[in-house]
């Protein structure tokens, strides 16, 4: 057959263990999983009281162009209904995205350590791929200038950076894209915008009306807790959208996501008081760091990315152990390091006990 051949010796997508084959390997009674930045307290009381009573009927088609749940966030963000295009998550613009602008002989221009769909959606339409290195976890957007040439079409700022947590600030932001040739798509990835505190991040919705090439991309996966029904967005110019709604699947959310992402976006309240929790986790993650000497990255998200000092797989096999699954830095081109979402205050400190047991036994 025919393959593309970059298809060859690619691997999917690696999700770590499913909690259940976790819990029989190692005689678990309970299992804890810090390793994909879910919202520990779940998602909306009302979300859960919707869906105890919800009647939809699963046998015919969603609206394609999720109508309801399009006015709702327009409203919600001040922008256009054509200002917005739904994926079946996030995941899935970023792959609409490279559909519709990567192919061989363009390159696409990316930081590392960073959220690896960018590289593997770009290897998958066979364009070139250049990664720069982060400064302290935080992208080198002069370095990131600099790579881009005559022949790049995307540039990718996940903002904040998974898996560092780090930000870019407003003022260097808003110098990077002044300086981006506007011929050169601008993806801002903000999956942890709800959690982000400092001043110096500033709402960067303006930017879309201010410039041609620019686009955000925002989640119901991380603050929101909807992981499992898979609804992520894009808001970008007129023109932009109208280009990627052709690339879109026809049905990439379900009708049963439309609904919930709707009552959870109205539900500001929820996400209020899971960011002060996750505010007094963190918290928790950076005392232990700082007592420990072990260097952490300051993270304005959900999760954490902190040095261990031992080998990263050795550190994520022994808190598995212990029921806890959390993301090795080796796979996160972080050796080294292990990437904690911040759980609840008791799943952090149960963890930070094991933590120490384990880190004592290896050093
Ligand atoms: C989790 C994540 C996404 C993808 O989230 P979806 O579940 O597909 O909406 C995108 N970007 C970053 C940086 C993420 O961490």
């Amino acid at each position: 057959m025919k393959w593309k051949q970059q298809i060859y010796g690619m691997k999917a997508y690696q999700p770590g263990k499913p909690m259940e084959e976790v819990q029989r390997e190692f005689g678990l009674e309970k299992i804890v999983k810090l390793a994909s930045n879910e919202n520990p307290y779940g998602f909306s009381p009302k979300v859960k009281a919707f869906l105890e009573s919800d009647r939809t009927n699963h046998a015919i088609y969603p609206d394609g162009y999720a109508q309801n749940l399009r006015t709702t966030m327009a409203n919600h963000l001040g922008v256009k209904e054509t200002q917005l295009i739904f994926g079946n998550g996030s995941d899935d613009i970023i792959a609409i995205l490279t559909r519709a602008l990567l192919y061989p002989g363009v390159n696409t221009v990316m930081a590392t350590p960073s959220f690896s769909q960018y590289s593997h959606n770009a290897e998958i339409e066979g364009a070139e791929v250049r990664q720069v290195p982060t400064k302290e976890g935080i992208h080198d957007l002069d370095g990131m200038l600099n790579a881009i040439d005559e022949n790049t079409s995307i540039v990718w700022v996940c903002n904040p950076n998974n898996p560092t947590g780090t930000i870019v600030s407003d003022e260097e932001l808003n110098d990077f894209i002044k300086k981006v040739p506007s011929e050169v798509l601008i993806v801002l990835d903000e999956a942890y915008i709800e959690y982000v505190n400092a001043p110096e991040f500033k709402d960067t919705l303006h930017y879309i009306e201010d410039y041609p090439n620019v686009i955000i991309l925002r989640t119901f996966s991380k603050a929101y807790g909807l992981a499992s029904f898979r609804v992520g967005y894009g808001v970008a110019n007129e023109e932009i959208i109208a280009k990627l709604d052709p690339v879109r699947a026809p049905f990439n959310n379900t009708t049963l996501s439309q609904k919930i992402a709707v009552i959870a976006l109205e539900d500001q309240e929820f996400i209020e008081q899971c960011i002060e929790r996750n505010e007094a986790g963190k918290k928790q993650f950076v005392e232990f760091c700082e007592q420990h000497n072990l260097h952490y990255y300051p993270s304005q998200t959900n999760f954490i990315l902190f040095e261990v000092k031992a080998d990263s797989d050795v550190v994520f096999q022994e808190m598995m152990k212990r029921g806890f699954i959390i993301r090795s830095g080796n796979a996160l081109s972080s050796p080294g390091y292990i990437r904690v979402t911040i759980g609840t205050e008791e799943q952090n400190a149960t963890f930070l006990k094991y933590l120490k047991e384990v880190l004592t036994t290896l050093s």
